[in-house]
């Protein structure tokens, strides 16, 4: 773990709220098992420490797009099924099955995975893809017969077994449209199809954090769960606190250098801000070097329980905040020490209080909360509380 900087720079991850979150998506999917998705690092989230947690929070699944991700898991010592599902001709396939990760397998993979499970002499557990409508990796129902039939004679041969189905939805986060139904509709044409072929599944799985919650019959047996974990709404209209979830990460640093101006000052690479009054500038030391998008001028952040939005241009390691006139006064009203140097400056995080919400810098980026929460550079040090 990175050491204890104080507050210098850091993205806090609390783990109390993604047990919670957890343990509240659960009661929204049970009786079906759940997958913690802990791809990309767990959401930027600290995928060792996210995984351990869900563990203890009692998910039966962990699922990454990579096996290389899968195997971090393993080597730290977790071994719950984990699922990796996105693959090119040179994963290690071999290692995956080695390691007892299951594999997603759209179709080309089948060759490979089952030349690797030949060479150990050890059988790969896979998970059939199905194509039912984003147009990204897995197999059109066109050619699901002959690669169902082709996965079931290899495990008439003993060198895999086909253990799971599943899909993926393009617009469960918007719940009027009518695509999810008609995926369901091809996902259940594809599990009739492999079931007939006499395929014994352990699990048949659709469901992203969007269906989870706002769709029943998208549960299936599993429930691969990612963006809820960290306590973040997939849905444009509905807040996390509205999903009875709480944000895990806060990104918080402290001011690095407080002056007051005339009016006339340019802000940062530019000049395209310039104070219309004289007024106190706060320097905020995170950038786009950190993950924060250059677009994001406007963005919100809290200092003393106030939000100011950054102004000028955002740059590599740093950003201005206008604190306006008058703003030591106000400090001094607040009894905050008359320096506003190492003030706490919060950029987002559970928005207790008022505090700004990530989805405020997604807007002000034109983005996703997705987006902004797995773009946080390794630079920020992570502390777990
Ligand atoms: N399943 C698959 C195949 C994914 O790629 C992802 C993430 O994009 C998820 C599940 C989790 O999605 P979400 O974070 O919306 O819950």
């Amino acid at each position: 773990p990175a050491p204890n900087h104080g507050l210098e720079r850091q993205a806090i991850i609390d783990l109390s709220a993604i047990a919670n979150n957890i343990r509240h998506l659960r009661q929204a999917c049970a009786p079906a098992q759940f997958m913690a998705v802990v791809k990309a690092d767990a959401y930027g989230h600290g995928a060792l420490q996210v995984a351990r947690t869900a563990v203890a929070a009692g998910v039966q699944w962990l699922g990454t797009a990579h096996v290389s991700e899968a195997l971090a898991l393993r080597a730290a010592g977790l071994t719950v099924p984990i699922l990796a599902w996105l693959h090119t001709p040179d994963t290690d396939f071999a290692a995956a099955i080695a390691q007892n990760i299951d594999l997603g397998c759209s179709g080309w993979e089948l060759e490979h995975i089952v030349s690797a499970a030949r060479t150990l002499g050890r059988p790969a557990r896979i998970h059939l893809k199905i194509d039912t409508g984003l147009g990204r990796n897995g197999s059109t129902l066109a050619n699901w017969p002959g690669f169902v039939g082709a996965a079931m004679a290899y495990q008439a041969e003993g060198v895999l077994r086909v253990v799971g189905v599943f899909s993926h939805l393009a617009v469960a986060d918007e719940p009027a449209r009518p695509e999810t139904d008609q995926q369901l509709q091809g996902f259940c044409t594809a599990i009739a199809i492999l079931e007939a072929a006499g395929a014994q599944l352990e699990v048949r799985h659709i469901a992203n954090t969007a269906a989870t919650l706002s769709r029943p019959d998208t549960h299936f047996d599993l429930v691969r769960v990612g963006l809820g974990v960290y306590g973040l709404s997939p849905f444009p209209d509905r807040t996390s606190a509205q999903l009875g979830l709480e944000p895990a990460m806060t990104l918080a640093t402290q001011i690095a250098s407080c002056k007051d101006v005339p009016a006339g000052q340019g802000i940062s690479y530019g000049l395209n801000y310039v104070t219309a009054e004289p007024t106190t500038l706060g320097l905020i030391p995170l950038g786009y070097a950190d993950g924060i998008p250059r677009i994001a001028t406007g963005g919100p952040v809290r200092v003393n329980g106030v939000t100011y939005p950054v102004v000028g241009r955002i740059a590599m390691d740093q950003m201005v905040i206008d604190l306006g006139p008058g703003a030591r006064d106000r400090l001094a009203e607040a009894s905050v020490p008359g320096s506003l140097l190492g003030a706490t400056a919060e950029l987002f995080g559970n928005g207790s209080g008022g505090g700004p919400l990530v989805e405020q810098w997604a807007a002000a980026a034109g983005t996703i909360n997705y987006e902004l929460i797995t773009r946080i550079s390794p630079r920020v040090p992570r502390r777990y509380v």
